[in-house]
């Protein structure tokens, strides 16, 4: 079968899209013939090599749709059923899993692209535990990065921020593959959205997608705007990191929460320990999401509440043009390639 491999870690060139061996479903496995694959921002970190733990060669990728073609013995599964994975199938057994924070599993190691292969591929080989099942509304193409992007802001704000009806959520990066779904989601649990973007040409999209407001402004220097324009926020969603930390901390209210998903440079922070005193501030980290998120957010898609924002459909082999798009942020919503 044709995947995109990675060997050494590097640029684009990396990408190498090779004739492999296509695997076979083991016990509790099934194989998935992939019929879409997001490109992710965290594909790049994986290309350049930031995860030390991570097998080598791998098939890159981590959010695919597609439907299942082989079951192996005990899956659960049946030829046909459409399906999207979750990032590692929780183990079901250590004290996290028992205490239904699946994101905390210990027991599983089995991370898609990272360490075992993942959906730049024709086929994948996935633990039933990592999958579920896709609606026969939603098309490949808009369930394959539901997860990474829609779940994953469902998890920050609902059971990390836990934000209520009624509440100002500021949200950063917010024209990328998390951000434009993040402004959906924050809309559907009820509250009011202050996009960041650096590209005023990206302002028409946020508002299409449901932001109340639209801060254009280089990254450190939109909090002012913020505070004029809202009081400061009660929420705010981190997804870019370093370089737009301290202005969105900044951009809470007193008694704020602050929820770290993005990493986008993986530099260190400074954190003046004073402000975080004075104004009760909280700062969380949200990784990953749950089945139960990804349900939620595959049936609000199903039902037309979330719209999948698609920002191109291409053929696999055009895997480094479209991570190259992902590197120079010359996207709004998520880049699809199609085995
Ligand atoms: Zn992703
Ligand atoms: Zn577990």
């Amino acid at each position: 079968m044709r995947a995109v491999v990675i060997g050494e870690p590097g640029g684009v060139e990396r990408l190498e899209l090779c004739d492999v061996e296509r695997p076979v479903a083991g016990p509790g496995q099934v194989l998935v013939r992939v019929r879409a694959v997001g490109v992710c921002h965290r594909d790049l970190l994986d290309r350049e090599g930031r995860y030390p733990f991570m097998k080598r060669p791998v098939v890159t990728g981590h959010e695919f749709a597609g439907e299942v073609v082989e079951v192996g013995a005990g899956a659960g599964l049946a030829v046909g059923d459409r399906v999207v994975n979750l990032h590692r199938g929780p183990c079901g057994a250590c004290e996290a899993c028992r205490a239904g924070e699946e994101t905390r599993c210990s027991g599983s190691l089995a991370s898609f692209g990272l360490t075992v292969d993942g959906g730049y591929a024709e086929f994948v080989a996935a633990d039933a535990s990592a999958l579920v099942a896709l609606p026969a509304a939603v098309p490949f193409e808009q369930g394959a990065f539901l997860f990474c992007t829609a779940a994953v802001a469902l998890r920050a704000l609902r059971s990390r921020a836990r934000l209520e009806g009624g509440e100002t959520v500021l949200i950063t990066g917010a024209s990328g593959g998390v951000g434009i779904h993040a402004v959906q989601i924050a809309r559907i649990l009820g509250a009011r959205v202050v996009a960041i973007t650096s590209r005023a040409e990206k302002r028409a999209a946020l508002i299409a997608a449901g932001a109340d407001d639209v801060v254009v402004a280089g990254p450190a220097a939109f909090q002012r705007e913020v505070l004029a324009r809202t009081g400061g926020v009660h929420v705010a969603l981190e997804l870019v990191g370093e370089p737009t930390f301290n202005a969105t901390l900044r951009s809470l209210r007193p008694g704020g929460r602050m929820v770290v998903v993005g990493n986008v440079t993986a530099s260190r922070v400074e954190v003046t320990p004073g402000w975080l005193i004075m104004r009760e501030a909280a700062i969380l980290g949200s990784v990953s999401a749950s089945r139960h998120d990804l349900a939620d957010v595959l049936e609000w898609a199903a039902r037309g509440r979330l719209k999948p924002v698609v920002a191109a459909v291409l053929p696999l082999a055009q895997a480094r043009a479209a991570q190259g798009r992902v590197a120079a942020q010359d996207v709004i919503g998520r880049i699809v390639l199609v085995p």
